[in-house]
């Protein structure tokens, strides 16, 4: 084999955990670490699979059912539970490549473990960078570990700032650094989600199925309905901010229906560079992998000849205020994308349990914006604090 990597993932029972894994298996991939939740049946699979050597979940009564599941296995595979056993699974000395697939801001703690421990980043999270990007970015600069975006719209403007330096590409930080003077814009495209088009009128009737349904993308939970409330286009602006140093109001939406162009990047001089592809987050995934490879997948390809137009529109920012709270954060910055990213955790969770309505979240989260302190420059507790505070004010707003 020409290219050979050892993985441990992150969220592996998940959308982009399961697609990882389909990426490994096709490549011919080692895995030598599993992290997961609660999915103890596809926990089984995949290590039956996979043979990875060490595999963690918080719950120890699914590490329990799980050991007892795969006692049969030689070499044994070691199960253990609790945030420290994540962190473990974070930093395996055998893995020289870790997937952040966890959803939420779980992943931020795993994800500084694994650029502590000098891994190669697939950070296909967007909440640690959301509530931590200046901690995550300083680390990672610091240990010169490259982050990789797996997350399809940073992963295409990646692309185009890389595609300026291939003769060095060394690490992430060099080429970011190489182009930043040169950017007039990132563009991120939105796919506008399942209501692109309705006025609030009609989301106040919207249910949860209806959200659940995503026209182009195949998700967890929590982000499908980021999409439908574009708070996920909100969350990527930060994102987006953070990974490639451009100040909020360099960065723009547009929605972009068929889903085929991940995002541009607007040079000074007019030049705009764009990824184009099929809607399939295997090669993204494939791509924050093998960097700076671009090596064979299991992918669609994109026929020219026969795609639909390409069209771009605005966003909605008056009836979807979700995207618009995003771009007001990544601009006040500090504590309050944290107090953001936390107020929408909670009021997505209530959604789902359907004690909400869909336009509640943005009104729980802007009024926890009201509520809450924002600090600059904040450390790891303060983050975690705000965290905690934001979660709160949505609580104590819907009892
Ligand atoms: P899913 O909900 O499908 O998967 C989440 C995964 O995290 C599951 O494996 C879950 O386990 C696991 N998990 C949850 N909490 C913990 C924890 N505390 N410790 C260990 N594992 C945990 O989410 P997605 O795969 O859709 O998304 C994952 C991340 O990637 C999100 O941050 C999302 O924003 C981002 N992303 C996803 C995209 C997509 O296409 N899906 C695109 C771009 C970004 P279990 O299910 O077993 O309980
Ligand atoms: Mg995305």
């Amino acid at each position: 084999m020409a290219f050979s990597r050892t993985l441990s993932v992150l969220g592996s029972t998940g959308s982009i955990g399961r697609q990882t894994l389909d990426v490994a298996r096709c490549a011919g991939y080692a895995v030598a670490g599993l992290a997961f939740g609660h999915n103890v049946d596809l926990a089984e699979e995949q290590i039956r699979a996979f043979h990875p050597r060490y595999v963690a979940t918080p719950d120890e009564a699914v590490a329990a059912e799980l050991r007892a599941r795969i006692a049969d296995l030689q070499p044994a595979v070691t199960v253990e539970s609790g945030e420290d056993a994540v962190l473990t699974a974070a930093a395996l000395p055998e893995a020289d490549t870790v997937v952040l697939a966890v959803v939420g801001i779980a992943a931020l703690k795993p994800t500084l473990a694994a650029v502590q421990a000098g891994k190669r980043i697939a950070l296909a999270n967007k909440e640690a960078l959301v509530c931590a990007g200046e901690l995550v970015m300083n680390l990672a600069r610091e240990k010169r570990v490259p982050i990789l975006p797996v997350d399809s719209e940073h992963s295409a403007i990646f692309q185009c700032l890389i595609s300026r330096n291939p003769e060095e590409p060394t690490d992430a930080f060099s080429v970011s650094a190489y182009s930043r003077r040169d950017i007039e814009r990132l563009i991120l495209t939105a796919s506008g989600g399942p209501f692109f088009g309705m006025d609030r009128e009609a989301l106040s009737r919207v249910t949860r199925a209806d959200a659940l349904r995503h026209p182009t993308w195949n998700m967890g939970a929590k982000i499908t309905i980021d999409s439908a409330s574009m708070m996920n286009k909100g969350l990527e602006v930060i994102e987006a901010m953070r990974l490639y140093d451009v100040p909020a109001d360099r960065i723009s939406v547009m929605v972009h229906r068929e889903s085929i162009v991940h995002s541009l990047v607007e040079f000074r001089d007019g030049s705009i560079l764009a990824q184009l592809g099929c809607p399939d987050m295997r090669v993204p995934i494939q791509y924050a992998i093998t960097w700076p490879e671009h090596t064979p997948g299991p992918a669609k390809r994109l026929d020219l000849l026969h795609c639909k137009p390409i069209t771009f529109q605005q966003p909605d920012l008056g009836n979807f205020r979700c995207l618009a709270l995003g771009f007001q954060c990544a601009k006040e910055g500090g504590t309050s994308t944290a107090i953001l990213n936390g107020a929408n955790e909670a009021a997505v969770a209530l959604f789902l349990e359907d004690r909400i309505s869909f336009l509640d979240i943005p009104k729980l989260i802007e009024e926890t914006l009201n509520r809450v302190e924002v600090r600059q420059h904040p450390s790891l507790e303060e983050i975690f604090a705000a965290d905690r505070s934001a979660r709160a004010a949505v609580l104590d707003m819907t009892r």
